[in-house]
């Protein structure tokens, strides 16, 4: 298939032709979770888009090398380097250790990755795995000029490069959010946009997890584990670097200060960046603490897939609202389209000239800053078209090779799960036992509002002499 990929750089603030350092080769980057919560369904979003561009590259014949990290230390609440570490806070929340945090949620973001599809990155490697990495980094940027120490903290100097904020033209006082002067500020800085590289003297006495270093025992800053463990395992170049737009300032800002500066060349080339979800509320973010999973959304019966598809059904570069009114509508259109998949005839004779025909569309749609509405409205044209059940089938297999929608199998696994989701049954049958429970405490005003809740979901109770049964309206 011929290539002409094109995405969004936010580098060169343009849509750009996708050429890789070697060819037919991509080395990819991916900022992994924060696991000291569980992923929300807006850092999710992220994961798809990422997975969509990750499996669109694979489309087009490329060899990928995807790499992640795990942030398990070294994330402060704060960019201003003040406040709490996180996985600090989430331990004492929770009465564990540090570790213990870290296993748990980052078993529960690989089961929700699962769970949509989302295909594993190729290496997956903590922070804390890669301690002595760090250290020989910063030791290099120490004897270059690049970093100082200040008050028993290593400190990167920001006022040694050409250019610092190479991602935009805003202006610095914009950009310095965790900065401000109200803001206990870090006296040991040189420069207000330094960073921290590695923490002796930390305000944080209670942190579990120290090394021994050159400059004292202590623990890494944020920013550094990215440069790290993707020159570990991608090496001194770098094609394509992912993460949230949150991340471009300050977290990818720094990445490139401390890789260029300690490389002495250009590091990566395309930084592929995915727009917020948010709710009525605005951004959707894991501090807020009130925010909704992924198990969450199956408790009150949507399949994983639903979502992603409502992630799929708009552009990455743009802010997407979450609403329950939107995903009850993809639901019911998954529905439909995984049953029209189902229904289609494996036996028979392809056309391999429309076959070849629909997978160019699909693919150009993709290579249109991943233009993944677009890509669905290919597959919707291909079903309608005049062409055998097989060559439709062979297509609807291939497509799912990036959508990751089980548009084959789904159908088939509803039926032999009895024509309604495992998850949706599971919802309804524990709100009829709570509303059970709420009328025998005489509470009829709160077993009605289950039963209206039901109703919203399009779900109807009738009591019968046998008990309460339910039905789809
Ligand atoms: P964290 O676990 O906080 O490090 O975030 C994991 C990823 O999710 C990062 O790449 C963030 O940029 C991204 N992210 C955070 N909040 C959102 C959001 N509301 N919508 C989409 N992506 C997000
Ligand atoms: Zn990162």
């Amino acid at each position: 298939m011929e290539n002409k990929l094109q995405f969004y750089n936010t580098l060169t603030r343009k849509v750009e032709r996708f050429i890789p350092n070697t060819e037919g080769k991509v080395a990819m980057y991916t900022c992994g979770p924060t696991v000291y919560h569980f992923a929300h369904i807006g850092n999710l979003r992220s994961y798809i888009m990422q997975d969509v561009l990750e499996k669109t590259l694979r489309y087009l014949g490329y060899d990928v090398k995807r790499v992640m990290n795990i942030t398990d230390v070294g994330h402060l609440a704060s960019d201003a380097d003040t406040g709490a570490d996180k996985m600090v806070e989430g331990a004492k929340r929770e009465h564990k250790t540090v570790m213990e945090i870290a296993k748990f949620y980052t078993d529960a973001f690989f089961s929700d990755c699962a769970r949509l599809n989302l295909k594993r990155p190729d290496v997956v490697e903590p922070a804390t795995n890669c301690i002595q990495e760090f250290i020989g980094v910063i030791g290099k940027l120490m004897e270059n000029g690049f970093a100082y120490e200040g008050g028993g903290n290593i400190y990167f100097d920001t006022s040694k490069l050409k250019e610092y904020y190479v991602f935009s033209n805003q202006n610095e006082k914009d950009l310095l959010v965790g900065v401000r002067d109200d803001v206990d500020e870090d006296k040991n800085k040189r420069n207000k946009s330094d960073f921290v590289l590695w923490f002796t003297k930390s305000k944080f006495e209670d942190q579990e997890l120290k090394w021994e270093s050159p400059w004292g025992v202590g623990y890494p800053g944020w920013h550094i584990e990215c440069s790290c463990i993707s020159m570990k395992h991608l090496g001194e170049y770098m094609d394509i670097h992912c993460g949230g737009v949150d991340n471009i300032f300050p977290h990818h800002t720094n990445e490139i200060a401390q890789s260029e500066a300690c490389l002495g060349h250009k590091w990566c080339n395309y930084w592929f960046h995915v727009h917020h979800l948010t709710d009525k509320s605005g951004k959707m973010s894991k501090s807020k603490g009130d925010f909704l999973t992924l198990s969450l959304l199956e408790k009150k019966g949507y399949d994983p897939k639903v979502y992603r598809m409502f992630c799929l059904q708009s552009h990455y570069r743009k802010p997407l609202e979450f609403s329950y009114e939107v995903m009850d509508n993809t639901g019911a259109a998954y529905d439909k389209l995984v049953k029209r998949v189902g229904s289609l005839g494996k036996e028979g004779e392809i056309n391999e000239e429309k076959r070849n025909a629909y997978k160019e569309k699909f693919a150009a749609a993709l290579c249109d800053d991943l233009n993944t509405s677009m890509a669905l409205t290919v597959l919707y044209d291909m079903l309608k078209e005049d062409m055998s059940d097989a060559t439709k089938y062979a297509l609807a297999e291939s497509f799912d090779q990036v959508l990751s929608l089980d548009l084959t199998t789904a159908h088939a696994a509803k039926e032999s799960a009895g024509g309604v989701d495992a998850e949706l049954e599971s919802y309804v049958l524990e709100k009829i036992e709570e509303r059970k429970t709420a009328k025998k405490a005489k509470d009829f005003a709160k077993a009605d509002a289950i039963r209206s809740e039901l109703m919203e979901r399009g779900i109807i109770l009738e009591d019968t002499r046998e008990g309460v049964k339910w039905k789809k309206a």
